[in-house]
């Protein structure tokens, strides 16, 4: 028997009012991550709105990179800087990698193309390679996507003023399969954050659209096309909006498409020109790379606005300039099977909507990627010539999203955010396999979540009293050619010929999109089942445990670092200031006798050789060092201490 679950299931009704009890027990407000494959941003829901927190450098968006060094850990913009300094231990792109498997054929080929080092771990499991303070260091992409939301938690609390901030809502591409979603949830655990939600980013983007619209025109019933295009991934989606319920209707895409393929489509192009120039081979050159890469990025960029660039690079490799011309219309050629893939995924997800394109009343813009021109004029052909809404901005309307939900999932949000209803759907459909190396659909993709569904097998053999379940998501018929999610053995099945015993499988996705399974056998009236949590690409408790407690000390580490620089630039500037003073400053040099002023300037000499030759000095050893020298200093300026002091001269 199939049992049929409600959409909008009374579960997701007590986990809202659940959340929602807590955070008004402690009032902090919850945040919204937009964890971007390039940037990522942080906004909440503060005086009626959802903000946009800027970081510690005013930036609005932070660079979700992560880079190691001889002495310390950069996270955000310090890091992206200083990039082609350290190229090889400067981690980016971890959403890339997040809940992937090594031997995946993207990870293989992305490999090719990161300056980093990406090894085979432990269950085939990528692990990034970095020398950190000298040591040789590996990591999983949830440790360095941890790093990022750490980042963004900290931006979050200097900004409200608050010592801790605890609960997110992240964002995910929609085309993120189950290992992914959970792996960006561990991401945030481990971050020290308790994750409300993981929320697809067109609809986060649909809420903030949504919202915004809602003054202008408050009842009307919308279909809404979301057109996400980012730096890593390419999202599209389809909602209808009525007052303030928000239902995916269909959701398309690719985690691998996006601004970083149209960059190596430069890099690659500027690459062979060099070679072709130079008969030189750049890309055997990690440093040279980057360089290429950051100097392609801002090229592309303003190809956006400009008709032609020149990308120029001085001594490149080997020595050689790099000086290239290259036009809005080469950049459009390299790049032109992408775009076209992107059109062909909008008219997927009309088909999976069951809608024509004239049912579409807006199509929206998302995604740094969505100012390319020729991108706009596509899909704007694509559509009849309809106006594309550009009102939200594209690289902060995800993160306000996911900040209205955050605030919608703790009651913290006012009358226009407080009857906020999704229904999201599932991406990929989900089933187990069958003989014959056949995919049985439990759940077929853009199915509203959350959902529970049933669905009985029987036995293949004569007394079969186990079954090896197998747990699949993807759209071909062959199980082979899908993706395993997990496996589990189910015991104690009665003895019986082919086909008489039953089992009842249930797929259970919650609202996050994450998927449970469990199988049953009714028969003998045995109730246990077993639950299975997508086991391909998870952390176990311990694991995430220990990556907590070295996040916590990666924290402190980084907070050590901060103070002994502090206490290092503090030593450095009382040694400079105390230079010119005895140098120039008469006030200060003129109560003092030959032999003061002489032991000043050797104590200041001797720190300075000491600072020298002590570039890694901690902070204790710098200051006690600042403490001798001062003393010495003070003891000379009262030693010689001859007429009124400067301060009793009238
Ligand atoms: P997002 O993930 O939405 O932050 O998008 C970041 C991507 O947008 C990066 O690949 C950027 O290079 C790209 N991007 C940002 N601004 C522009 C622009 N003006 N023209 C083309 N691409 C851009």
């Amino acid at each position: 028997m199939i049992k049929k679950a409600n959409p909008l299931s009374s579960r997701f009704l007590d986990q809202k009012s659940a959340v929602i009890s807590m955070a008004r027990r402690t009032r902090v407000p919850a945040i919204g991550i937009d964890l971007g494959t390039t940037y990522s941003c942080v906004a909440v829901w503060q005086h009626n709105r959802a903000e946009v927190i800027p970081n510690d450098l005013g930036n609005r968006t932070t660079p979700s990179y992560v880079a190691f060094s001889e002495t310390e850990r950069l996270i955000g913009d310090a890091a992206k800087n200083l990039v082609a300094m350290n190229p090889t231990n400067t981690v980016f792109d971890a959403k890339r990698l997040i809940g992937r498997r090594f031997s995946d054929p993207l990870v293989q080929s992305d490999k090719e193309l990161w300056p980093f080092q990406v090894v085979y771990g432990l269950d085939d499991e990528p692990m990034i390679v970095v020398n950190y303070k000298g040591e040789e260091k590996k990591f999983v992409a949830e440790e360095i996507s941890s790093m990022v939301l750490a980042k963004m938690k900290e931006t979050a609390e200097s900004f409200l003023g608050l010592t801790a901030v605890k609960d997110a809502v992240i964002t995910v591409p929609a085309y993120f399969n189950d290992s992914q979603r959970q792996a960006t949830k561990d991401a945030g655990t481990i971050a020290g954050l308790n994750v409300l939600h993981i929320l697809v980013e067109p609809t986060a983007a649909a809420i903030a659209y949504g919202l915004d619209k809602k003054f202008s025109c408050p009842v009307e019933k919308k279909n809404v096309l979301i057109f996400d295009l980012g730096g890593g991934t390419f999202d599209v989606s389809i909602l209808s909006m009525e007052k303030s319920v928000f239902n995916v209707k269909a959701i398309a895409g690719d985690t691998h498409l996006g601004g970083e393929d149209f960059d190596n489509r430069m890099v690659h192009h500027c690459a062979q020109e060099f070679k072709r120039k130079h008969k030189r081979d750049v890309s055997l050159d990690p440093r040279a790379l980057r360089r290429l890469r950051t100097s392609c990025e801002r090229g592309k960029r303003n190809l956006s606005s400009a008709t032609e660039i020149t990308i120029g690079i001085d001594c490149l490799h080997d020595g050689i300039d790099f000086h290239y011309k290259i036009t809005r219309a080469k950049f459009e050629e390299i790049n032109m099977d992408l775009f076209k893939k992107c059109i062909k995924h909008v008219e997927e997800c009309l088909a999976d909507a069951k809608m024509d394109r004239r049912s579409i009343h807006d199509v929206v813009l998302v995604g740094g990627s969505t100012r390319i021109p020729k991108v706009q004029q596509m899909l704007q052909d694509f559509f009849d010539g309809k106006v594309l809404c550009k009102s939200i901005h594209p690289d902060e309307a995800v993160a306000c999203g996911a900040a209205i939900q955050a605030a919608v999932l703790t009651g913290q949000g006012n009358a226009d955010v407080r009857d906020i209803v999704l229904c999201e759907v599932t991406p990929l459909s989900l089933g187990v396999h069958v003989k014959g190396d056949t995919m049985s659909v439990v759940i077929p993709r853009n199915t509203t979540i959350p959902t529970k569904k049933e669905q009985i097998y029987m036995t293949g053999n004569d007394n079969q009293t186990t079954a090896l379940i197998q747990v699949f998501e993807g759209e071909r018929a062959k199980t082979t050619d899908n993706n395993l999610l997990g496996t589990f053995e189910f015991i104690g099945i009665p003895p019986a010929l082919v086909g008489v015993s039953q089992i009842h499988i249930c797929f259970e996705i919650d609202v996050n999109g994450i998927l449970n399974v469990s199988a049953e056998n009714k028969q003998t009236g045995s109730k246990n089942s077993i639950t299975i949590l997508n086991d391909k690409g998870r952390l176990s408790s311990e694991e995430m445990e220990r990556m907590s407690r070295e996040a916590e000390l990666f924290k402190a580490e980084d907070e050590q670092h901060r103070r002994r620089v502090e206490a290092k630039n503090a030593l450095e500037n009382y040694i400079n200031n105390m230079k010119s003073k005895v140098k120039h400053d008469m006030n200060f040099t003129l109560n003092l006798t030959y032999s003061d002023k002489k032991q000043i300037e050797v104590a200041i000499e001797k720190a300075n050789l000491w600072l020298e030759s002590n570039e890694l000095a901690g902070e204790d050893e710098l200051k006690d060092k600042m403490k001798q020298v001062e003393s010495i200093v003070i003891a000379s300026m009262h030693s010689g201490f001859r007429g009124p002091r400067i301060d009793e001269v009238e």
